[in-house]
């Protein structure tokens, strides 16, 4: 009943059902937190009525009533949503206390130091939670008193310095609320489980919700359980334990504890807890009684349990059990070691695995200790994964330049990255850019890469011209200073911090088979270069689904061709760079279709942004202008001319190659030149020439046109017969709306979701980071649709188009590369809709053979959701 109960919820009454010792309580239902924000932030009349009742009941089951001082009842108020959200949401303990219930509580446990202590703690949390009052102030007060009576740990404090501390907090509360800390117990309770709801909407909540796939509307159940007590004496203690080991995966229970404490202090880590191993000789009888309680739950969920126990006064209770978080490493291990205890099948196994969690198994990651003791200085886009420490170096020439000279470790630093920064980007370990999105040039190409990289940052304020950044806190960095970046968190911290290669364990390998064994949908890659290519072979890539052209033009040798091309003047100009440039595809056509051995390879033509490509810099006008033979202020009125106001809807995709043909022609060319020299060393090839950016058959047809005429006039001269395909792009909404008109035409579809989001949102993709940012705040998006598809909107065009397209032509051969291909979600979304291949960059290969599996088992089993942890 996880849906209704949440995870915590109905785990509890799954371990009460079990017959294991679990604090008795009731549930208030996610139904009523979803009702409580329907209603304006409200508890109806009938739920309140309904809640009093359980309680009543409650109340009579365990035989002690709310504010009796002679036996009180005491509760916690737990948060506990449909997945789990560890630590983002709030709880309340040792509620039912108040003035006259402590000294009840005093007299009962004849413990007046512990009454006090958990009166504090109920204030601190209530005022904090419940009224918004600063912990930190309470925190002050504490620690003054600790101090004014010479104590070192909490547990020095004597009963008469609690009491004078319940005093003083009491005080801060009124001089806050300007009334008195409420003495009613139901007060106390209804104001906590409304409290708990409101933290649904937190901004951690918000934040990890979008992270982890949650939609905003589950909402949180509330849990209201009697108190169980770690911290009545050195028979009490409290702790948590997982049925195996969370970073190695090692099949051994494994966890901590603490006596006479309460959870809070095990997590605070003001004592350091002791490890459950001990637990046998503090309270043999306890751990086995534990040790049996773990693995009757973990056969019962089929999978390792994250556990939360408290022995009170020498008896066992059980708090919490769940899937446990756990690292790629321990996740690929525990899967494989279920499947071969025969514990769970291989496709239950597939479902354990979140797809995101693999790719810290291939990048470099920061050391565990190292990265606790950091702290950033900044935060920006989790552009691309992986760890990267290094040498600050503001120009792609700089960082070229010392990687030339023997500097391994380098991060290039730039406002924003273009075209003819690739090289300082390949030498670079890591990118920070100040400006641009998770679909900006710079987030792209690092991804290609598999570099790390954190964009649009806009904490760092950077001065290109001076070559230094200042930070958040306003420390400014020079070149060659050492940063950190986390490309998987968006964080930069100052100076080094050790980081470790993981390696890819026989487990990976078995455990990625059977992602393969189940799926439908196939993956392939967007790679540009055979490097790219071959890495992508190594993670499982089944074909190329994008090679963009224009990404083979990036390096400073090449760069200058393509310049001359697009500034040329006449044709015979254009025709003469063009002549520069067939080589040079020829080639890189040869190496990638050679990588390939055989698999399909998708090939785009060229689509690049103009001004991404424009030269700026004098010295390159001035090379140019003289390969031109001109003179260079002529040319920089050809640069201005070209200037467009919203390049992103300019010349580009199609519309350059309608306006000059001579560029498909000349790729063409390329392609079918390299296709038949590979063809012809016995291998097999089947390019598939693909035209972007069409927003009307006619613009296909036309482009189409002069790329089949080239291709079979190349044909004959080469005596040689080849198979090739020609398909477009979908990435215009028109493109989707006319698709049957469309696939009259076209062989293939591929779905360019970034154009198409862009457009079908009318957001630039280059922007839409800041935007987006204040959308996430004031709650209008909870996702970000430039990562993951917008099913309602963006993802209606392409399922539009897949019917229309395929209505049209019954085998239309249909794939998606835009970036969404490689986010686990989308690719189901891919799957549901009849997509036949997803391509996303090299390193996320894996992801999607894993997402892809994960939507094929789940289709099977229909109506199951896939919940991680
Ligand atoms: C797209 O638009 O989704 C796409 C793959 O093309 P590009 O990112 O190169 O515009
Ligand atoms: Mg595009």
């Amino acid at each position: 009943m996880r849906e209704l109960l949440g995870g915590k919820g109905a785990n509890l009454c799954e371990m009460t059902g079990l017959g294991l010792p679990v604090p008795r309580g009731f549930c208030v239902s996610t139904e009523a937190c979803t009702r409580y924000y329907e209603d304006g932030e409200k508890i109806a009349d009938e739920i309140l009525a309904e809640i009093n009742e359980k309680l009543e009941l409650l109340e009579k089951n365990i035989g002690k009533t709310f504010g009796d001082v002679d036996d009180p009842l005491l509760v916690s108020v737990r948060s506990g949503a449909r997945a789990s959200m560890p630590g983002m949401m709030d709880t309340i303990l040792n509620l039912g206390l108040n003035d006259e219930v402590v000294k009840g509580l005093a007299k009962l446990t004849s413990n007046e130091r512990f009454a006090y202590d958990s009166y504090r703690r109920f204030i601190t949390m209530f005022s904090d939670v419940v009224m918004e009052i600063p912990k930190a102030l309470f925190d002050e007060v504490f620690d003054a008193v600790k101090e004014e009576n010479g104590c070192v740990y909490d547990t020095d404090l004597s009963a008469d310095n609690l009491k004078e501390i319940v005093k003083k907090y009491k005080a801060l509360y009124f001089k806050h609320k300007a009334e008195e800390f409420p003495q009613e117990p139901r007060v106390q309770m209804i104001e906590s489980i409304k409290a708990v709801f409101r933290s649904w909407n937190n901004n951690r909540a918000i934040t990890y919700r979008r992270l982890n796939d949650i939609p905003g509307d589950w909402g949180t159940a509330v849990n209201v359980q009697e108190m169980v007590y770690g911290n009545m004496g050195d028979d009490s203690g409290t702790g948590v334990a997982f049925t195996r080991d969370p970073s190695t995966g090692e099949n051994k229970l494994y966890g901590e504890f603490l006596m006479n404490a309460q959870g809070e202090d095990v997590v605070a880590g003001i004592r350091t807890p002791q490890s459950l191993d001990q637990l046998r000789e503090v309270n043999p009888k306890v751990y086995e009684e534990f040790a049996a309680i773990s693995t009757k739950l973990e056969n019962h969920y089929k999978d390792m349990q994250d556990m939360e126990f408290t022995i009170e006064r020498g008896k066992l209770f059980m708090l919490q059990t769940r899937n446990g978080k756990r690292t790629a490493h321990a996740a690929l291990k525990i899967a494989v070691d279920l499947v071969n205890d025969g514990m769970v099948t291989e496709e239950e196994a597939v479902l354990k695995v979140d797809p995101k969690q693999l790719d810290s198994l291939l990048h470099p990651n920061f050391e565990t200790r190292a990265l606790k003791a950091a702290k950033p200085v900044a935060k920006g886009l989790p552009a691309s994964p992986g760890a990267a420490t290094g040498k600050i170096y503001f120009e792609a020439k700089d960082a070229v330049d010392a990687s030339k000279a023997g500097e391994k470790h380098l991060i290039l630093v730039r406002a924003e990255t273009s075209p003819e920064d690739i090289e300082g980007m390949s030498v670079a370990e890591g990118i920070l850019t100040s400006r641009g999105g998770m679909t900006s040039h710079a987030a792209v190409v690092a991804r290609g890469m598999g570099t790390c990289c954190v964009a649009g940052c806009s904490d760092v304020s950077i001065n290109e011209k001076n070559k230094s950044f200042t930070d958040k806190n306003g420390k400014k960095y020079f070149e060659g200073d050492y940063i950190s970046l986390d490309g998987s968190t968006g964080n930069v911290y100052d100076g080094q911090i050790a980081t470790v290669k993981p390696e890819l364990s026989g487990d990976f390998g078995t455990f990625m088979a059977w992602t393969d064994k189940y799926r439908r949908l196939r993956v392939r890659t967007n790679a540009d270069t055979p490097a790219d290519a071959e890495e992508a072979i190594r993670f499982g890539a089944e074909g190329i689904g994008l090679c963009r052209t224009e990404h083979m033009f990036f390096g400073e040798d090449r760069i200058a061709a393509i310049r001359e091309m697009i500034v040329s003047k006449t044709e015979a100009q254009r025709r003469r760079a063009l002549e520069k440039i067939l080589p040079m595809q020829r080639k890189d056509f040869e190496g990638i279709l050679e990588a390939m051995e055989g698999k399909p390879v998708t090939i785009r033509l060229l689509d690049p942004p103009l001004h991404e490509f424009l030269p700026q810099a004098d010295g390159d006008i001035a090379a140019i202008a003289n390969e031109l033979n001109m003179g260079s202020d002529e040319l920089r009125t050809i640069i201005r001319d070209l200037h467009e106001i919203n390049p992103m809807l300019g010349n580009r995709g199609c519309r350059l190659a309608i306006i000059f043909p001579e560029i498909p022609e000349v790729q063409t060319r390329a392609i079918i030149e390299a296709a038949v020299n590979v063809s012809r060393k016995g291998k097999k090839v089947i390019p598939e020439i693909m035209i972007p950016l069409i927003g009307d058959v006619k613009e296909y047809k036309y482009v189409r046109n002069t790329v089949k005429e080239t291709a079979d006039k190349v044909l004959k001269e080469l005596g040689a017969e080849l198979d090739y395909l020609i398909g477009t792009m979908i990435e215009i909404p028109r493109a989707c709306l006319t698709a049957d008109e469309i696939a009259n035409e076209a062989e293939f579809f591929s779905f360019g979701t970034n154009d198409l989001t862009q457009m079908a949102y009318g957001l630039s993709r280059d922007d839409a980071g800041k935007i987006l940012d204040s959308y996430f705040d004031k709650q209008i998006y909870e996702f970000d649709p430039t990562a993951r598809i917008d099913v309602p909107g963006v993802g209606k065009l392409m399922e539009m188009a897949c019917k229309l397209g395929r209505g049209a032509r019954a085998d239309l051969h249909l794939g998606i590369c835009g970036e969404h291909g490689g986010d686990p979600s989308s690719v189901a979304f891919c799957h549901k809709v009849g997509l036949d291949y997803v391509s996303c960059s090299p390193f996320r290969v894996p992801i999607a053979r894993l997402a892809a599996a994960q939507a094929a088992i789940s289709d099977k089993k229909s109506g199951e959701q896939v919940i991680h942890g």
